[in-house]
């Protein structure tokens, strides 16, 4: 098949359903074109995008500045692998640990690896650092997480889809429910093998589900009293997402990551993934100081692609983006414009229970049984009208635009969500 062909949406629907593995269900549009908040499908119709790629889209469809670093890398050098110095990488580093303020990065490609970096750091530093003895190594993590989907990663997960004959798998975790401070300390207090904890300070895939306010400082205290390091998964709250450069800043709006604010729960270690590229390319990164990523030595993690010179230059354009169109602020001020309306529909609402969230991440929490269609319904019909979305978890819809948005973009957007809600109130 020539790719400079046109096919229809449902030629090219057929083509992944007859080739491709069966591993997601997407909605029924097929896009062949981004610019900012839109995308188009292969007939034509324009969308505004309301998820963004899991949030890797935080800058936009195809910004181009980013582009724009990508091609001029992309046809000077591409990869040489860590085998090779390139001139890009150091670049890269200095660039996001300064931005970031850690002492060092260590680069991989995807959200999962990255997640997997971080827990291989804390077990080494558990073992060598604290003195835990050989293989008791634990790491707490929270209920109802998404940290990837690789075996290690979902053997922590409680979603059994995820898991069910994927077995066996990995030792060395400890559940306990999200947004439970107590369950945390009582954790901690009970074990004293615990490397550290890996937590989502907004759980996205979960349902958008956004904890007390100071849930994150409680965890950074308590790591801090029993020597364990405070891992935060960032990959979808991330780099301005929830209304500030972290979630992890609370509610700081600078647009610098400052080291001062009180609201600011520092992680031990920051993982970061998806609008690290804008969502132009792969680019994930596992950020800590010097006395926590000095434990891994050469030829004890790495990754072919991990810091090539594409996802350096694709990285640094990205940041640069963040900053100067100041998307932390932008997403801050939108995101409440977004539930104060919302809220204001849900008032008279019988399909709408609630909206939730932080900056543009958030969520609608549909009134119907968790196993009912409803929820996919309504992205049908948001679809139909010109917009899109996907639940997440049965009854929940997920609402996260490009950051690049404007006030008028989203009253329009608004507008479009709320009048499809009413077509199906009872
Ligand atoms: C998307 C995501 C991941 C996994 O990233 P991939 O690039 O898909 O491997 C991990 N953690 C969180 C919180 C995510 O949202």
């Amino acid at each position: 098949m020539h790719t400079s062909k046109n096919i229809t949406s449902q030629q090219a629907i057929e083509l992944e359903d007859k080739f491709g593995a069966h591993n997601y269900h997407p909605l029924p549009v097929v896009l062949k074109k981004g610019e900012g908040v839109h995308v188009w499908d292969v007939e034509g119709k324009k969308y505004y995008d309301f998820l963004s790629a899991y949030s890797a889209v935080n800058q936009g469809h195809c910004h181009p500045k980013i582009i724009n670093a990508m091609s001029r890398q992309a046809e000077t050098l591409t990869l040489t692998s860590r085998a090779f110095h390139n001139d890009m990488l150091g670049r890269f580093e200095e660039y996001i640990t300064e931005y970031f303020k850690f002492d060092k990065v260590l680069p991989m490609n995807t959200g999962a690896e990255a997640v997997e970096t971080a827990i291989k750091i804390a077990r080494k530093w558990a073992y060598e650092v604290k003195g835990v003895d050989e293989k008791e190594a634990q790491i707490i993590v929270c209920e109802n997480n998404f940290h990837g989907r690789t075996t290690t990663v979902i053997s922590f997960s409680n979603d059994e889809n995820a898991r069910k004959n994927f077995g066996p798998f990995t030792p060395g975790f400890i559940k306990i429910p999200y947004d439970d401070t107590e369950a945390l300390e009582k954790a901690l207090e009970e074990n004293d093998n615990i490397a550290g904890l890996l937590v989502e300070p907004i759980q996205g895939e979960a349902g958008v589900y956004t904890p007390a306010d100071d849930y994150m400082k409680h965890a950074r205290e308590l790591c801090t009293k029993h020597n364990a390091l405070f891992m935060a998964d960032e990959i979808q709250t991330g780099i301005a997402r929830t209304g500030s450069l972290l979630a992890v800043c609370g509610n700081c709006t600078c647009e610098n990551r400052c080291e001062q604010q009180s609201t600011y729960s520092r992680p031990d270690i920051l993982i970061l993934g998806k609008a690290l590229s804008g969502g132009a390319y792969p680019v994930s990164a596992v950020l800590a100081d010097n006395h926590i990523m000095n434990v891994i030595k050469p030829g004890q993690h790495g990754s072919t692609f991990g810091g090539n010179p594409v996802a350096a230059a694709v990285g640094m354009a990205a940041l640069e983006v963040v900053k100067d169109e100041h998307l932390a602020q932008n997403s801050r001020k939108l995101g409440e414009l977004f539930r104060n309306e919302l809220e204001k529909y849900i008032e008279n609402s019988k399909i709408v229970k609630l909206v939730r969230g932080r900056g543009l991440l958030n969520a609608i929490v549909i009134n119907d049984s968790e196993d009912s269609s409803t929820a996919w319904d309504i992205c049908i019909a948001l679809r139909d009208n010109g917009l899109l979305a996907k639940p997440t978890h049965g009854n929940i819809i997920r609402f996260a635009p490009p950051l690049v948005m404007n006030q008028e973009q989203l009253l329009d957007c608004v507008s479009i969500i709320t009048r499809t809600l009413l077509t199906f109130e009872k």
